[in-house]
């Protein structure tokens, strides 16, 4: 039921209550002011009729229809009233609706209500139906006194009964019945008119609302309602078309974003893909669609039916696991080189993720190209290397006379070439280590077993330049499962940076012990570990140099490093090394107090 006839009924309903109300209160006054009057019209004319009675009347003894009853007739036509004279034994003598025979014919009225009263208490009245005259009548009767002697009440000769039909009372009622009914009918007609009018300015505008909230549901965004008044309705439209404007801008705006991050996104040289928490993709741009070969229903397909990259399937279970940013190279066509990074990063709640893969292959073509390059070149040049450091060791080693500017030449060549020749072979590791055609012999042993050698190699120089090595392994450490000698090399790499950046009398401490690590932040998944250090009283690394000292050639003090004959290899090849046990390589230091080498190798 809608609003309006809702109103409507009310409206309806209201006035019909009101009058109902109206009519049984003026009904029920009618019938009483009426009554009232019918009442003392009885008593006036009662008071009239019983002096004339009094006077005309004959004795009891005299009593005949003739004498009595034209006294009653003429009584009856003087009021208005029916006028009835009854005897004490109830017989009646005269009556204004009887002559004659009919009057004799009259039963006895002794019993009547009215005139019981009378004789009891002096007046009786009462409302009853008459079969006599078929009307309702009220009914005033009273006791008849004559007077014998001059004093004294006089003795009672009978009871007079006056009555007037009550058809005045019911005729008002009737009356007052129709004047409702009309007035019900006319209100009636009016309370639909006046709501048909007062509902009109009311749900008029709210339809006008509900028209407009439907167009803005249906997407018709530009809809808005005209406002024509400034009562509530007027302001509640107002404030509805503000409310549109604004979610018109907020829509332009999110629009306008949309297609900015469309264009990124169809433009960008990265694959990406939102996946939901069942592994099935919600979306692709079109670089991911290529890399991936998606099909063209890729939407809601779970990843793994379309793709069966199992290494793309454990990063993403990896990332759901530790509800954090999952990183992997994978392999995603036929080549042996992984040739895409990809990253998986949860979004905020872990119900969705983003797989961003980026295309390596060039890079890492490029990367083998210079990788190969340098491994040739360095291979060209051993050879002729060997020979400069031959002749020059034959020349020098010669007996034969020769002047002290051509000893120093050929001492310096010597060193040179012997320079340049632990560059090439330095750089000859690296790049096996960086191709990864190094395989790793790893045998477990104790970090003690390196002690022996290690010393063999700087006892010489410690001694020379005054320095303490503190060797502190605990014998309850567990073995590591290490290439010993590829591991050695990252601890003389170390020891002999130690060294020569550490003034002479300094102390050099190689210590380790057993530590837990995080594998996944923020996750519960921990890995035992074992953390070996190199500590030094050194000169220390500049802050900002600490994050560069393991990129090839990268060295602090260029002049410095080239007089301590440092390649800046060194921490390249101990960061490979470590990476290929996949370990862990970083360092602490203060400039002017040292530096600590730190190296963890996962058990
Ligand atoms: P290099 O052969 O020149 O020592 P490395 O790769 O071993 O090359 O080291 C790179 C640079 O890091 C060095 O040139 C030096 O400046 C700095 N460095 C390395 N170890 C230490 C250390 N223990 N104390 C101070 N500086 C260091």
């Amino acid at each position: 039921m809608n609003i309006r006839t809702q109103l409507t009924l009310r409206y309806i309903g209201i006035v019909l209550l009101v009058l109902f109300a109206m009519y049984l209160y003026l009904g029920e006054m009618l019938k009483d002011s009426m009554s009232t009057r019918i009442t003392s019209e009885l008593e006036i004319q009662a008071g009239l009729t019983r002096e004339f009675l009094i006077e005309k009347l004959p004795t009891k003894d005299n009593f005949t229809y003739d004498a009595i009853d034209p006294l009653v007739d003429r009584l009856g036509k003087t009021g208005k009233a029916r006028v009835t004279f009854i005897d004490l034994e109830g017989v009646v003598w005269g009556d204004t609706e009887r002559d004659g025979q009919a009057l004799r014919a009259m039963d006895n009225h002794l019993k009547r209500p009215e005139v019981q009263d009378a004789l009891q208490f002096g007046s009786g009245i009462r409302d009853r139906y008459s079969d006599t005259t078929q009307t309702e009548f009220r009914y005033y009767a009273m006791p008849i006194y004559k007077q014998t002697s001059q004093n004294g009440k006089g003795t009672l000769i009978g009871i007079c009964r006056l009555a007037l039909p009550m058809e005045a009372v019911n005729t008002a009622i009737g009356n007052l019945r129709q004047i409702v009914l009309f007035a019900s009918v006319a209100g009636l007609i009016l309370a639909i008119l006046f709501s048909i009018f007062s509902t009109k300015i009311i749900t008029k505008p709210i339809e006008k609302l509900t028209q407009m909230t439907q167009s803005l549901a249906d997407g018709k965004i530009d809809s808005r309602v005209p406002v024509d008044s400034k009562n509530e309705l007027g302001q509640l439209s107002r404030n509805f078309n503000l409310m549109a404007d604004r979610v018109q801008e907020q829509i332009d705006k999110i629009s306008e974003e949309h297609r900015r991050l469309e264009t990124i996104l169809t433009d960008m040289g990265e694959g990406v893909l939102l996946v939901n928490g069942a592994s099935e993709i919600t979306y692709a741009n079109p670089m991911a669609i290529s890399m991936l070969s998606l099909p063209n229903a890729y939407v809601g397909k779970a990843l793994i039916e379309i793709n069966r990259i199992p290494e793309l399937h454990t990063l993403m279970q990896t990332a759901e696991q530790t509800e954090t940013v999952a990183f992997a190279e994978i392999r995603l066509g036929n080549l042996t080189e992984p040739e895409a990074e990809v990253t998986v990063v949860p979004v905020s709640t872990g119900e969705e993720y983003v797989i961003v893969i980026h295309d390596v292959t060039k890079e890492r073509q490029l990367e083998r190209i210079r990788a190969d390059f340098v491994a040739n070149v360095s291979h060209e040049l051993r050879t002729p290397l060997t020979t400069i450091q031959g002749y020059a060791e034959t020349l020098l080693n010669e007996d034969s006379p020769r002047s002290k500017t051509s000893e120093q030449f050929i001492v310096k060549i010597l060193n040179h070439s012997s320079r340049l020749s632990r560059l090439v072979s330095e750089l000859l590791e690296l790049s096996r280590l960086e191709s990864g055609d190094v395989e790793l012999k790893r045998i477990p042993c104790h970090l003690n077993t390196f002690h022996e050698p290690i010393l063999e190699v700087f006892e010489p120089i410690l001694e020379e330049s005054e320095l303490v090595l503190k060797w502190e392994m605990s014998e309850n450490l567990p073995e590591v499962s290490v290439d010993q000698q590829l591991f050695m090399q990252v601890l003389v790499n170390l020891i002999d940076n130690a060294i020569k950046y550490t003034p002479d009398g300094g102390t050099i401490t190689v210590s380790a012990e057993i530590s837990t690590s995080e594998a996944f932040e923020g996750a519960n998944i921990t890995s035992e570990e074992i953390s070996m250090h190199v500590e030094d009283t050194g000169i220390g690394i500049p802050l900002e140099s600490q994050p560069r000292v393991f990129e090839r050639f990268y060295r602090v003090d260029k002049g410095r490093a080239r007089e301590m004959g440092g390649t800046g290899l060194g921490l390249a090849i101990a960061k490979h090394i470590v990476l290929r046990h996949n370990g862990r390589i970083w360092l602490e230091s203060t400039l002017g107090e040292g530096s600590v080498f730190h190296v963890a190798i996962p058990l």
